[in-house]
C-alpha cells in the first residue's frame, strides 16, 4: 500500500519526533466492527527505523539514568495527566481499532493513568537494601540499576494498559524504551505515545516502531543495543522472544496465555457463580489472557447453574462498541473471529455438545463486523482441544464433576497456568484451592479477570517466563542488582 492522507496516517516516534518509515510503507488498522472502516494508516517500518529508534534510546539512556528516581517520577506524573486529559478520546480510538465496548475502553484508559501515577511514585521508593556484612567496618548493601534500552513487544487486547504497565517501570528505573505495539491497535498506541511527546521527556527516551512482528519484534529480539524484552502476547511468539534473547544474552520477561478454569462447587452462590463466569468469560469477547474458557461444576449444582448462565447469556446484547446498549463487541480481526469459528468447528467434531451460540452473527447491521454469538459447549472432557488451547474468544466449556478433588485435577490439566476462580462457601475448599492450584492469580468467589496495578501480576506453568509484572514485582525486570562492599 502506498500512503495517504485521509484517514490520517500515523508516524513513528523516534528520538521525541514523530518520522515516516524509510521504506515509504504503510498499513491500515481496520475497525473490526466494520471492516469497510480505516481506522488509520500506520508505518510499516523497516530494520533501518529500528536502528534509528535503538541508536536514540542508546544515547538518551546514559543521561536519563543520571536524574534522580524523583525526577523520572516527575514525568510520569505529567504523562498521566495529558492522558487523563486525552482519555475519551483515547478510549473511542481504542473502541474502534479492538471492539472492546466503550466503558471497557475508557476503564482500560482510565487503568493507565492509575498505573503511570503507581510507577511515577516508585521513583521515590527504595532501590537497594543494607546488609550486614561480617566486617563490622564495611558497608555492605545493593543498588538497583536500569537494564539500559528494553524492547517493549504488546498484543492488541489492551493497547493502553499492557504497554503502560511495561513502558511506566521502565523509565521510572532509568531505562530508554522501544515499543513495538500490535498492528492491530497500533493508531490506539500513537496516540498514547503522543501523551509521552507531549509530556516532554528528553528526546530519544522513549520510541515508538510499528511494522510486522516478524520485521520489527524480531529485529528486537536480534538487536544487539537492546539489553531488556518484555513480552506480552501468544506462547509461539514468546517461545521465539526467549529463544533469541537466551541466545545472545539478553535479558527477557513473557507473558503468554492462559486456558483458566472457574470451579462451581456444590455450595457455591449460583447467582455470584453465573456473573462472575460472564463477565470473566465473555467481557471483551473473552479476549484476555485472564479469560474463564473452562467452567468445571459440581454435579449437584450443574443443572441450576447451566440454567442461569444460560438466561443471562441470552440476555447479552452484541454490536459496535461504541453504541450505548453493546454489552459485547465483536472479535478483534477477521484472523481472530476465524481462529474462535475454527476452534468452535474443532469442538463439535470431538464429541462436545454445543448448546449455545457457535456462529457469527450474520444480522444486517453486523454482518460488516467480526461478530461471534458467545458460545457455550457441555460435555467437554479434559482432553478435548478446547479445554486444553487457549481460543481467545467468547466461548465456555462446562464440564461437570463428581468431587472437588476432582475438579481440581482438572483445573490443573492444562500447560498454561495463568488465572484460576473457585466458588464456594466453604474455608476448607478455598484453601486446598489456595494450596493445590497451578495458577499465578488465585481468585476466591471472584471472577478470574479481575488485576490489580499494585500487586504481582504473572502465571505459573507455560503462561509466563516465571516472572512477574505489575506492582513491586516490575523492578525485578527493569533493574539488575549490584552488590556493593565499601571498606573505608
Ligand atoms: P502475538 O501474535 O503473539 O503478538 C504479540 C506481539 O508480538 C505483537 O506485537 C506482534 O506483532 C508481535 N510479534 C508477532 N510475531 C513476532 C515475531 N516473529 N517476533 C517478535 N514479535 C512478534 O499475540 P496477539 O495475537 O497480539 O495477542 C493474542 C495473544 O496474546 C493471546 O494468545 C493471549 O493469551 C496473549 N496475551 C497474554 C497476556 C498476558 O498478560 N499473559 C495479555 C494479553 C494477551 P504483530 O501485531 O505485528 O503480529
Ligand atoms: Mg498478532
Amino acid at each position: 500500500m502506498t500512503l495517504q492522507t485521509e484517514p490520517k496516517t500515523y508516524q513513528n516516534y523516534i528520538n521525541g519526533r514523530w518520522v515516516s518509515s524509510s521504506g515509504n510503507q504503510v498499513d491500515a488498522s481496520i475497525n473490526p466492527a466494520n471492516k469497510n472502516e480505516v481506522v488509520g494508516y500506520i508505518q510499516k517500518s523497516t530494520k533501518e527505523d529500528l536502528d534509528q529508534a535503538v541508536a536514540a534510546a542508546k544515547k538518551a539512556q546514559v543521561q536519563w539514568r543520571k536524574l534522580s528516581g524523583p525526577a523520572r517520577g516527575e514525568y510520569l506524573y505529567k504523562v498521566a495527566n495529558i492522558l487523563e486529559s486525552h482519555l475519551d478520546e483515547i478510549a473511542e480510538t481504542m473502541t474502534k481499532e479492538m471492539g472492546k465496548t466503550l466503558p471497557e475502553a475508557k476503564g482500560e484508559t482510565a487503568r493507565g493513568v492509575a498505573i503511570l501515577r503507581y510507577y511515577a511514585g516508585e521513583g521515590m521508593r527504595k532501590i537497594g537494601e543494607v546488609i550486614p556484612s561480617t566486617d563490622s567496618e564495611a558497608l555492605m548493601f545493593t543498588s538497583r540499576v536500569p537494564l539500559g534500552v528494553v524492547g517493549v513487544i504488546t498484543p492488541w487486547n489492551f493497547p493502553v494498559a499492557i504497554p503502560i504497565w511495561k513502558i511506566a517501570p521502565a523509565l521510572v528505573y532509568g531505562n530508554a524504551v522501544i515499543l513495538k505495539p500490535a498492528q492491530e491497535t497500533a493508531v490506539t498506541a500513537a496516540k498514547v505515545i503522543q501523551c509521552f511527546a507531549e509530556a516532554e521527556l528528553p528526546a530519544g527516551v522513549v520510541n515508538m516502531v510499528t511494522g510486522p512482528g516478524s520485521v520489527i519484534g524480531q529485529g528486537i529480539i536480534d538487536h544487539p543495543d537492546i539489553n531488556g524484552i518484555t513480552f506480552t502476547g501468544s506462547d509461539q511468539v514468546g517461545k521465539m522472544v526467549a529463544q533469541g534473547a537466551v541466545a545472545r544474552g539478553a535479558k527477557y520477561q513473557l507473558e503468554m496465555g492462559g486456558k483458566n478454569p472457574v470451579i462451581v462447587a456444590a455450595d457455591a452462590d449460583l447467582d455470584l457463580a453465573v456473573d462472575a463466569t460472564i463477565s470473566g468469560g465473555l467481557r471483551s469477547t473473552g479476549q484476555k489472557c485472564t479469560a474463564t474458557s473452562r467452567v468445571i461444576i459440581q454435579k449437584e449444582v450443574y443443572e441450576p447453574f447451566k440454567e442461569k448462565l444460560l438466561n443471562k447469556i441470552k440476555e447479552i446484547k452484541i454490536g459496535p462498541g461504541l453504541h450505548g446498549d453493546t454489552w459485547m463487541g465483536p472479535c478483534a480481526s477477521e484472523s481472530q473471529l476465524n481462529t474462535v469459528l475454527s476452534y468452535i468447528e474443532k469442538g463439535k467434531a470431538e464429541g462436545a455438545d454445543l448448546i449455545y451460540g457457535g456462529k457469527r452473527c450474520e444480522d444486517s447491521e453486523l454482518k460488516h463486523g467480526f461478530y461471534v454469538y458467545p458460545t457455550v459447549f457441555e460435555n467437554v472432557t479434559s482432553e478435548m482441544t478446547i479445554a486444553q488451547e487457549e481460543i481467545f474468544g467468547p466461548v465456555l466449556a462446562l464440564i461437570k464433576v463428581e468431587t472437588l478433588e476432582e475438579a481440581l485435577e482438572i483445573a490443573n490439566d492444562v500447560r498454561f497456568g495463568l488465572s484460576a476462580s473457585i466458588f464456594t462457601q466453604n474455608i476448607g475448599n478455598m484453601l486446598s484451592f489456595i494450596r493445590e492450584i497451578d495458577a499465578g492469580l488465585v481468585r476466591i468467589n471472584a471472577e478470574s479477570a479481575g488485576v490489580e496495578l499494585q500487586a504481582p501480576f504473572g502465571g505459573m506453568k507455560q503462561s509466563s517466563s516465571h516472572s512477574r509484572e505489575q506492582g513491586q514485582a516490575a523492578i525485578e525486570f527493569f533493574t539488575a542488582i549490584k552488590t556493593v562492599f565499601v571498606k573505608p
